[in-house]
């Protein structure tokens, strides 16, 4: 079971439907369903007219799903009572710390918290609440394109912060509660989300549940070597030309089509790039593990 859990914090760009692409093409290449999850968790970001206009952007792309999952702004009374559950056996604590205090320790964008707050057994009410990493959180994974990977979520975070100080829960709690719960067995996204892999299985693995199986996708990149991003300003993808959309999609991975014309009506397109995707995953292809 697949996902495309897209942030309705813009519309669709050119970046986006890659993801939604490859695991559309994912899920059907393996006779499995494809949902869509609308990651409307950040309250600051996030708008209720984008995610009606990427369901109609899917929709004259011909990138069908089979159900909606709930999204997770209507998840929040669940995030809380795993939160309370933690909190009651120490699996989670709450922590003071502002960004400022943590500053010194921020690394490449990243903070790699040092454990301040750990043994302070300070009240949750108003304060940031994070996840105790055990004592080996080193994790090991095999990335169907990359290949095993091995993360140590110590070094790269520390304590991972489930919901920040003014209440709102995080992406990597609320994605790895629903991709553990809503048993998906498939996850397929960009590369730049390879990097929190480890983090979100560990606390899938706290869940109870097995993690998905991960197929990170190189980004599409603008003129100036940035990620293509609605923060950096990506354009909304045009409809108007619904194929060469998805031509230039596709040209993003790794297939091997016949021709990539993008005045073919979209079906046409898709239809090519799936016969391409099978073959990609078959075994004995030898070019992508699964
Ligand atoms: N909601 C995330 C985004 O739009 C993607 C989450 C994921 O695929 O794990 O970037």
């Amino acid at each position: 079971m697949g996902r495309f859990a897209p942030s309705p914090s813009g519309p669709l760009h050119a970046g986006s439907l890659v993801s939604a692409l490859a695991s559309w093409l994912d899920a059907r290449a393996n006779n499995g369903r494809w949902l869509l999850r609308i990651e409307d968790i950040d309250s600051e970001r996030c708008r209720p007219e984008y995610a009606e206009v990427i369901r109609r952007q899917l929709g004259a792309l011909g990138l069908t799903w089979d159900a909606d999952l709930p999204p997770q702004s209507r998840r929040r009374d669940h995030y809380r009572e795993v939160i309370q559950d933690w909190l009651g056996q120490g699996l989670a604590y709450a922590c003071a710390c502002t960004r400022r205090d943590l500053s010194p320790f921020r690394r490449d964008g990243e903070t790699c918290y040092p454990g301040t707050c750990r043994e302070r057994r300070l009240e949750p009410q108003g304060q940031a609440i994070r996840y105790r990493l055990p004592d080996e959180a080193e994790v090991r994974f095999i990335d169907r394109r990359h290949g095993p990977q091995t993360q140590n979520v110590t070094a790269q975070c520390g304590d991972v912060v489930l919901r920040r100080r003014q209440g709102d829960y995080t992406y990597q709690f609320a994605v790895s509660v629903d991709d553990a719960e809503q048993g998906i067995t498939h996850v397929v996204r960009g590369d730049d989300l390879l990097s929190s892999t480890g983090r979100q299985i560990l606390l899938m693995r706290q869940l109870g549940h097995p993690p998905p199986t991960y197929l990170h996708h190189s980004l599409l990149i603008d003129a100036d070597g940035h990620k293509l991003s609605k923060s950096t300003g990506a354009d909304a993808l045009d409809l108007t030309q619904p194929g060469a959309a998805i031509a230039a999609a596709l040209r993003q991975l790794p297939l091997t089509l016949p021709d990539l014309a993008s005045e073919l009506p979209p079906q046409q397109l898709l239809d090519q790039a799936l016969a391409a995707w099978t073959l990609l995953i078959q075994p004995s292809s030898g070019k992508m593990e699964l």
